[in-house]
């Protein structure tokens, strides 16, 4: 579903993003992990379709995107945010927000997907009618996801969709994304700084290192700590201390 090749993406002299190869499989998920800095959400962006200033190939579906995607893409491939707001209007009611892609894409029955898309993410449907800033942050980013998938993508890219929750509602939204994954057979990229809940969601891990792809590894292997670079050990090391650090 998702083929990169030698991805390179420059701000001005600066490669932040150096000759990125791999690939996707329809309805697997692939998890992009490494120190702040290390380009992984210029891979997601690139792949969005946010940035033009790339080179080496992308293809989704088989299909070689270039700078200029179709609007058939837009639908296709779809990106989750750290912070909601990126993707949610603040001064716009959470109906208006679920309607644009819908109006976007000409999309008909209009209320029904609006409140199948709610009920999927488990959100009341009142929250219709409420703002971005009414909600929780929890409930901010289950909205997002329902904005995100109400025009029925293929693809969704994750950019830390939990580091700005809770930890009492991160293990939440992720068990969300798992479900929604397999009932929807959705494929993922999925960026996280916390390398247990990205190997909890996804089967292979793409380590990242100053825009180079150092290695990938399978989720049961980099949990069993069979890895290759010391670099991944001591990143899989420092998420366990933080997981064992007690609260506050
Ligand atoms: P990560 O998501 O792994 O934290 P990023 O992909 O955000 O890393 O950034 C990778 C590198 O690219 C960093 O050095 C960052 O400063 C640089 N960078 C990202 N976006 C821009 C931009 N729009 N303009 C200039 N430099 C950027
Ligand atoms: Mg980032």
């Amino acid at each position: 579903m998702i083929e990169l090749d030698n991805l390179t993406v420059r701000f001005g002299d600066v490669e932040a993003v150096k000759a990125v190869s791999f690939r996707v499989s329809a309805g697997c998920a692939f998890g992009l992990v490494g120190e702040s800095g290390s380009g992984k959400s210029t891979v997601l962006r690139a792949i969005a379709g946010l940035n033009a200033a790339w080179s080496g190939e992308v293809r989704i579906g088989g299909v070689p995107q270039t700078s200029k995607r179709s609007k058939d893409f837009y639908r296709q491939v779809q990106m989750v945010f750290q912070d909601p707001y990126g993707s949610l209007h603040p001064r716009q009611t959470i109906d208006r927000s679920l309607s644009e892609p819908l109006l976007v894409h000409g999309l008909v029955g209009i209320e029904g997907r609006i409140t199948r898309a709610l009920a999927e993410v488990a959100l009341p449907n009142a929250v219709r009618f409420r703002y971005p800033h009414q909600l929780s942050g929890g409930q901010r980013q289950r909205v997002a996801i329902a904005r995100a998938l109400i025009a029925e993508p293929e693809v969704l890219l994750l950019d830390e969709p939990t580091s700005a929750l809770d930890v009492s509602v991160q293990a939440e939204v992720l068990n969300l994304l798992s479900e929604l994954r397999e009932t929807r057979n959705l494929t993922y990229i999925m960026v996280g700084h916390n390398l247990a809940a990205v190997a909890h969601l996804c089967g292979t891990i793409g380590v990242m290192r100053n825009g180079a792809l150092l290695e990938t590894v399978g989720a049961d292997d980099l949990c069993a700590g069979h890895v290759l670079h010391e670099y991944t050990r001591r990143l899989r090391e420092l998420s366990v201390e933080i997981d064992a650090a007690p609260a506050g």
